[in-house]
């Protein structure tokens, strides 16, 4: 139980009242079913890891040995990972981030993927970097309707 706030005012009178408790979580964090318009977390991701028990088509995959990581990242990521277009944006995702997206290989995808939960720390971190993305750069690439389909 929250303990009450008493204010005092000049002319004598008193308000009092017990603020609520605490909530781990906005009220309106993400949930799953604001993924598909959202896609947040697959462009802001980084690389990510692709196990050897992923049934992740190999050719999206890429080595990260040679991208200039640290060993803490390369030890992370291990053999493979996906790749990504130049302003990170995962190769395997499709439509326009922060209106209508979508997984190309939704039911393959990495197990890191699955374990990924909207309204997580994570989640809300990359759903805000891209909705400062898109206020402060509506041609960031990989944000807009003409994000380039480079690889990088
Ligand atoms: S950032 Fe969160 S809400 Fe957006 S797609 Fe990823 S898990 Fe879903
Ligand atoms: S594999 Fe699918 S779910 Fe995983 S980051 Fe890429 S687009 Fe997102």
């Amino acid at each position: 139980m929250q303990e009450a706030i008493t204010f005092t005012f000049n002319d004598g009178s008193v308000i009092s009242f017990t603020p609520p408790p605490p909530v781990e979580k906005p009220i309106d964090a993400p949930t799953s079913a604001d993924c598909a318009s959202c896609g947040a977390c697959c462009l802001e991701a980084g690389y990510v890891a692709v196990s050897a028990t992923d049934a992740t088509p190999r050719a999206l995959t890429r080595s990260p040995k040679g991208l200039g990581l640290s060993d803490k990242t390369l030890s992370r990521l291990g053999p493979r990972c996906m790749k990504r277009h130049l302003g990170g944006r995962c190769v395997a995702l499709e439509g326009v981030v922060g209106k209508s997206v979508s997984c190309s290989i939704y039911s393959a995808r990495p197990n890191v993927c699955r374990q990924f939960e909207a309204g997580s720390e994570g989640c809300l971190s990359a759903r805000e970097q891209m909705r400062y993305k898109l206020e402060t750069d509506r041609a960031w690439r990989g944000y807009g309707e003409n994000w380039q389909d480079t690889l990088g």
